[in-house]
């Protein structure tokens, strides 16, 4: 395969430049895309500026991708040249120990990272902010043909990641659900959420996104601002999807929930978050953590948005906007994900 531009960036305060990295040629059960979006999620730019730990530099990040396959080895069977195709938050996993069978390939012992992991060729995988990108087939989606490549993207993580615990917790008709953070994941979790038929409660910082947010698919929405405004919504959400990113205090959150609620943690801040026990104790009230989806989930969900005519809000940017738009992300600028287009790459 031809050597392939991307944009790496080569330590946590550095900017984004434009290398040259080589794609292996598909193998007999691989196939190889033009990369035609990719998405910037939060968790490129918590690696990117190795808020996790140190990350492999130098790192393309990138793990929503969405393009269009240009070569399938011998032995593929579920793709052709042609097809619209995605990539999420991993590429390969061992496909045989008890997650893989279960579907939850993410956990696998084996399961290599899209970016910031080492492929089985020994070499740092490398993400999707380049213009071509090579995968096993049973790690690539198929991306609905009533779905834009652009406005799919982000769901390789933002849906999936919102998806599976609205789903897991049993989100739908008859339950209230809260979502904390109207961002990237935010704002599909409302979309996904009002569409399971729940009742749906925006919870951001301020008010100023109420009226995307009633758009969206919410029919209230508050903010922490003004935590005296809150007080209608205690003990009365069933679910909160919390997808702050940054450290956060819990316990007003908490006292929200209702008898037996369940509070789910996607949003990672780089440092722990202390919680008071004594708010879940009260009420039976749990918290869980949850961490994308498996490959099935993540074609079901992908179904699932074409069926309902969901799919993310972009702003679509040049290669040579990443620096800025990290920046933005960071201060909740954008509206609500950015993607990158991979065309102006080589521009
Ligand atoms: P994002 O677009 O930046 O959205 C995060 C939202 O959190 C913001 O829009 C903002 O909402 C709120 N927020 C930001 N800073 C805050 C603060 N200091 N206090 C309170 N609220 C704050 O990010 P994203 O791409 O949606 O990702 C969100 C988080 O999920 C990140 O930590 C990311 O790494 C993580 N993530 C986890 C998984 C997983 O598998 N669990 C997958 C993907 C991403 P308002 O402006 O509405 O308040
Ligand atoms: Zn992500």
């Amino acid at each position: 395969m031809p050597d392939v531009t991307a944009y790496a960036i080569d330590s946590p305060t550095g900017s984004f430049e434009r290398p040259t990295v080589t794609r292996r040629d598909p193998g007999p059960t691989e196939i190889a895309f033009d990369i035609a979006y990719a998405g910037i999620c939060h968790s490129d730019i918590h690696t990117a500026r190795s808020e996790w730990g140190p990350a492999r530099y130098p790192l393309v990040p990138g793990h929503e991708i969405a393009g269009v396959v240009t070569a399938v080895g011998s032995d593929v069977t579920r793709f052709a040249v042609g097809d619209r195709v995605g990539v999420g938050c991993f590429v390969d996993s061992c496909g045989d120990c008890d997650d893989c069978n279960a579907g939850q390939e993410q956990f696998c012992s084996q399961s290599i990272g899209t970016y910031n992991s080492i492929g089985r060729d020994g070499k740092p995988t490398v993400g999707g902010y380049s213009t071509a990108f090579v995968v096993e087939q049973d790690y690539a989606l198929r991306i609905p043909d009533s779905l834009s490549l652009e406005s799919a993207a982000p769901l390789l993580c933002a849906g999936i990641t919102t998806y599976s615990p609205l789903k897991r917790y049993g989100a739908g008709p008859g339950k209230r659900v809260g979502v904390v953070g109207l961002g990237g994941l935010g704002h599909m979790a409302v979309q996904i959420s009002a569409a399971l038929g729940a009742e749906t409660i925006v919870i951001s910082r301020t008010m100023s996104k109420e009226a995307d947010g009633r758009k969206l698919g919410a029919s209230a929405y508050y903010a922490t601002s003004d935590p005296a405004s809150l007080k209608p919504l205690r003990n009365s959400l069933d679910l909160i999807i919390c997808t702050v990113s940054d450290n956060l205090d819990l316990d007003p959150l908490l006292a929200l929930l209702a008898t037996d609620g369940v509070f789910v943690m996607v949003g990672l801040p780089p440092t722990p978050v202390p919680v008071n026990f004594g708010r879940l104790i009260n009420r039976n009230r749990a918290i869980a953590g949850s961490n994308i989806g498996g490959i099935a989930e993540t074609q079901e969900m992908l179904d699932f948005c074409a069926e309902h005519g969901l799919s993310a809000w972009v702003e679509v940017i040049s290669g040579q906007e990443i620096d800025r738009a990290y920046d933005d992300v960071v201060a909740s600028k954008v509206r609500y994900r950015y993607v990158i287009d991979a065309a102006t790459l080589d521009a």
